[in-house]
């Protein structure tokens, strides 16, 4: 197998000054401008590397709609605001939303879309399914008005920093070459720095202690961006929803992986050319939203939450009007969504409020 145009790249870099962290490999893999994952391609769909919630089915994004008009409501509508996506893949959450709020009474008049967003192709994408939205490549341009926001597999395409647990104490986990590698043929393996984490209280208390050998991961993007969400809604008001797969408690534990066309493979295999991702630490976003000065709901289960909002009445309302066939597809995807086998249960909900409005629905 010829090595990536990326591959070389990392390999050249570690060449010339030795292994780079973990967080800089996946960074560069999934965010380089010319060769990053997310740079070339539409990864979404059965002929992509993964299929999310809203590619699933309508019930998804609808039933969102309905936490985002709910909650707007309870605010007493605040006007103008901004409706946000983060990582809005090919804009179907969004549609869907904009759907379900058609006829909630000045909801539309009132809200102006903006997505961030870093892909080009995804960018194209979105434009088509969601011609009035606004782009910004990172949360610090939204503007300053009341913010509804949803993060759907967001947070987990953000880079992770990993520490090992050694003897010497907890040591940054590196990308180095193996032995015997080139440029031409990289091979990458995990290294672990030199020199342990002079204070590991970055690390959640019960991950600290351990045993030797675990592995820690912390994403200080995610917790930055969250925090700063936090703040952007206690200051002017609005709601955020984070769904994500992941864990309700930090604990330790190795969950960086690879995805290629629905297939788990080796990370260090074709940087560039397969999805990677962490799964998201709910403790610790919700930690930086109460940081932030947010109030924090959940995280609960997708499935649970799903069906708070109503999804197996929405499925039988969709499945009056259907076919034999889009009955049956209905129901395998109200399934996939809810089932603990299958999206149900890995995948949790995270709500985000100011201060002193009502308990928002599904929590
Ligand atoms: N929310 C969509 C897509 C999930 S895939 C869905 O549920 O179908 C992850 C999305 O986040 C993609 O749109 C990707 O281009 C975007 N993304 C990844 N890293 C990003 C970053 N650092 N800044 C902004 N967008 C990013």
């Amino acid at each position: 197998m010829s090595a990536t145009p990326l591959a070389r790249l990392i390999a050249g870099l570690i060449t010339e000054a030795g292994p780079i962290s973990l967080t800089h490999y996946m960074a560069l893999a999934l965010g380089h401008p010319r060769y990053g994952y997310y740079m070339t391609r539409d990864p979404l769909g059965t002929a992509g590397d993964f299929t999310t919630a809203p590619e699933i089915s309508q019930m998804f994004g609808e039933l969102i709609g309905l936490w985002l008009a709910d909650t707007w409501l309870r605010q007493d509508r605040p006007a103008p605001f901004v409706l946000a996506e983060l990582g809005p893949g090919r804009g179907t959450l969004m549609s869907d939303i904009l759907r379900a709020t058609q006829s909630v009474p000045g909801m539309h008049q009132s809200l102006e879309v903006h997505f961030v967003e870093t892909s080009p192709s995804l960018r194209e994408a979105q434009a088509k399914a969601v011609p009035q939205a606004h782009w910004h490549p990172s949360i610090e341009s939204l503007p300053r008005r009341p913010l509804f926001l949803v993060a759907n597999e967001f947070f987990d395409a953000l880079p992770i920093t990993q520490y090992q647990r050694t003897d010497r104490g907890w040591c940054e986990v590196h990308v180095g070459l193996a032995e015997g590698a080139t440029m031409d043929e990289p091979a990458f393996i995990r290294v672990l720095a030199p020199m342990a984490l002079p204070n590991d209280d970055i690390l959640a208390p019960d991950v600290r202690n351990a045993p030797i050998g675990a592995i820690a991961e912390i994403s200080p993007p995610s917790r930055a961006i969250t925090e700063e969400i936090a703040h952007h809604i206690l200051e002017r008001g609005g709601a955020a929803l984070i769904i994500d797969y992941g864990h309700p408690k930090s604990a330790a534990g190795d969950t960086f992986q690879a995805l290629k066309a629905h297939e788990f493979v080796d990370p260090f295999a074709e940087p560039g050319e397969a999805d990677l991702t962490a799964h998201v630490d709910f403790e610790a976003l919700s930690q930086a939203a109460l940081a932030g000065g947010g109030v924090v709901h959940g995280p609960v289960e997708q499935g649970d939450f799903l069906k708070e909002l109503g999804i197996d009445l929405r499925a039988k309302t969709l499945k009056a009007k259907a076919t034999p066939e889009q009955a049956a597809e209905i129901d395998a995807a109200m399934t996939r969504l809810t089932d603990a086998n299958e999206m149900g249960s890995l995948f949790k909900v995270l709500g985000i409020t100011p201060r002193g409005v009502s308990l928002p629905v599904g929590f």
